[in-house]
């Protein structure tokens, strides 16, 4: 059991930003009791829809998963939810690759879809109290 606060990166493509709504909200209650990071869409779309306070960084395509990285690189991230599409080109694919490498280097869970990501927050979930 933990009582901190579980901090939490929240990131999706275009094309799965809808699954990471639908996902998040199946979480609702649980996120809502985390300190979450975002890339700029990803946490505009979960503020405005979800009700969710997000810290929102750049856009992934212009930064925002450097930054991500960053901030787990300082030990501030605790788990990744990181919706990739892996049936579109990204033109940040250095980006994402860098991010997916600093999760493994640093050992910090990174869940790149949303079954994975269903595992992840259950555990982290029953694992926290407060
Ligand atoms: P976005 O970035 O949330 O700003 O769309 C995500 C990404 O493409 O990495």
């Amino acid at each position: 059991m933990t009582t901190t606060k579980p901090r939490i990166a929240l990131i999706a493509h275009d094309k799965k930003k809808d699954d990471m709504v639908k996902l998040a909200g199946e979480y609702l209650y649980f996120l809502k009791g985390c300190t979450l990071s975002a890339t700029g869409t990803t946490g505009g779309r979960l503020a405005n829809e979800l009700g969710l306070t997000v810290e929102r960084k750049h856009s992934g395509p212009v930064g925002g998963d450097l930054q991500i990285g960053a901030l787990l690189v300082e030990g501030g991230i605790d788990c990744v939810i990181f919706l990739r599409d892996p049936m579109t080109p990204q033109p940040h694919e250095p980006d994402i690759n860098a991010l997916v490498r600093a999760c493994d280097v640093h050992n910090v869970a990174c869940a790149t879809n949303v079954s994975t990501a269903r595992l992840v927050l259950s555990q982290l979930k029953e694992k926290t109290t407060w």
